[in-house]
């Protein structure tokens, strides 16, 4: 392919927020665009007039940014192909309709939606699929104008060729549809406004669009594309149909298996890079082995031949072990700061605490960071003044009929040291330990309970320099003086 050949477009219909699916598509046509240097077209499919938003339009954008999927033409940005509203593009799809009905492809229809309705429930009673019938195909001139006298100019119909139609996707092989099963579609409909199988021809045509790369769910919309593009002499675009994402339990991914809008994952702490990364293998493999890819790789290494047809399985649990990976690769600051941000909105920030101690918390809590907010779990035993025990904990510390002696004795060698941090805490334990003729372990276990609540924290040493001298200390012989 010749550098700058390519031309994809991603198309939302603005009627909620932009969905991981939806975003993943995006994702694809963009690193489509940006491996072949090619443009990327945001156009916003906005003809369903009672579904559309303004806020729905922002939102979409506003994730696309987030995600870092700049547009090269589209809204906001403009661009030689505009406008780039379907609802700003009505002049050209009459202008189509037009040519197809002068040519005869197409012809009005006047049936009303109740009549439609009735004849689909006869179908459908009759075991039949559901189609239109034509009738109004077969209106002889005279009749047709008495009809259009009375019920007004009425829809545009494709009158459907016999035939079938086949193309060769670039995610699968030949896909093939006999026209028997596609029937006479609406292009425009009595308002004047298209379809989407309509609109999309005429504007992927108008936007000189080399590659449609969608879900494929659309698969069925495709042949009737075709037709259409057949019967305006156009040459149809390459299509390639990107499999379905499926949740965990193999059902199509939904709010049931957990968050499922970019903009609740972006709420959530998962970082954008984390998010593309992600995506990006929903439905594409490089060797089957990398899973790590920052975007200028994910450009270089993308293309169509290694996008499967299997449906994609979307795994939160990959997502968060992820976005922990990414997260470790931002600065100790930046990551402070987004936990910091947490920390504030929980209510949970230390007054008159200097910042260091947020990032040593941070530091301590290393990997275990696999969103911002973690830092609420992990970093409970110091962002709170009371410790909540474990019951099986504290039942741990009280079955040790040592325990009061070790946790002031090791209450005393905390207090012996100048500062507490993590190195010199852990020598002195250690030498208080073999002073006492114990494990270090048994010093430990309890302090930790002590100091925690529980039997599980991060590491001993960090958690009583994160204390700091007079809080550990202060939570050992309070947790002493109870036995
Ligand atoms: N507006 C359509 C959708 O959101 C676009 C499909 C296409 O890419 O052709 O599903």
């Amino acid at each position: 392919m010749s550098a700058g050949s390519v031309r994809v477009r991603f198309a939302p219909s603005p009627t909620g927020h932009l969905h991981v699916g939806g975003a993943r598509t995006a994702l694809m046509n963009w690193l489509f665009a940006r491996h072949h240097g090619g443009v990327f077209i945001l156009r916003i499919e906005d003809t369903d007039r009672e579904r559309s938003t303004p806020e729905a339009t922002a939102a979409i954008l506003s994730a696309m940014r987030w995600l870092g999927l700049d547009w090269d033409e589209g809204p906001q940005t403009g661009g030689p192909s505009g406008p780039y509203f379907q609802s700003e593009r009505r002049a050209s799809y009459a202008e189509a309709a037009g040519r197809l009905l002068a040519a005869g492809h197409a012809y009005r229809c006047y049936c009303t939606p109740e009549e439609l309705e009735a004849r689909r429930g006869e179908q459908l009673a009759r075991g039949a699929s559901p189609r239109y019938d034509g009738r109004c195909f077969e209106l002889p001139e005279s009749e047709r104008l008495r009809v259009a006298a009375e019920r007004g100019p009425g829809a545009v119909r494709l009158r459907m060729p016999p035939g079938e139609t086949s193309w060769d996707d670039v995610t699968r092989d030949t896909v093939r549809f006999s026209h028997d099963e596609l029937d006479d579609i609406v292009l425009l409909r009595s308002d004047g406004l298209p379809t989407y199988n309509f609109a999309a021809v005429v504007d992927d045509a108008a936007m000189r669009i080399t590659h449609v790369i969608r879900g494929d769910d659309h698969i069925s919309n495709t042949p009737r594309q075709i037709v259409i593009y057949g019967l305006l002499g156009i040459e149809p675009p390459r299509f390639a149909h990107v499999p379905m994402i499926l949740g965990p339990d193999g059902s199509r991914l939904s709010k049931r298996h957990g968050a499922t809008s970019v903009e609740a994952f972006r709420d959530e702490g998962f970082l954008p890079e984390a998010m593309v990364n992600f995506l990006a293998l929903l439905g594409w493999a490089y060797d089957g082995k990398q899973e790590l890819f920052d975007r200028e790789d994910l450009v270089a290494k993308f293309d169509l031949d290694r996008v499967g047809k299997n449906p994609a399985i979307f795994n939160y649990e990959k997502l968060e072990w992820m976005n922990a990976v990414y997260l470790r690769r931002l600065s100790l600051d930046e990551r402070t700061r987004l936990a910091l941000a947490e920390i504030e909105t929980a209510g949970l920030a230390r007054p008159a605490t200097a910042p260091v101690f947020y990032s040593r918390l941070v530091e301590a809590i290393g990997e275990r960071l696999r969103r911002p907010s973690d830092v609420l779990v992990h970093g409970a035993f110091a962002l709170r003044d009371e410790v909540t025990f474990e019951p099986e904990a504290w039942a741990m510390v009280v079955s040790e009929p040592k325990a009061r002696d070790r946790l002031s004795a090791v209450a005393e060698c905390l207090e012996r040291l100048p500062e507490v941090s993590a190195a010199a805490a852990e020598s002195a334990i250690r030498a208080l330990a073999a002073e006492m003729g114990v494990k270090a372990g048994e010093l430990i276990h309890p302090s930790r309970v002590a100091l925690t609540g529980s039997r599980a924290s991060l590491g001993i040493f960090d958690v009583m320099e994160i204390l700091g001298k007079e809080r550990a200390v202060a939570r050992l012989r309070g947790a002493a003086s109870r036995l």
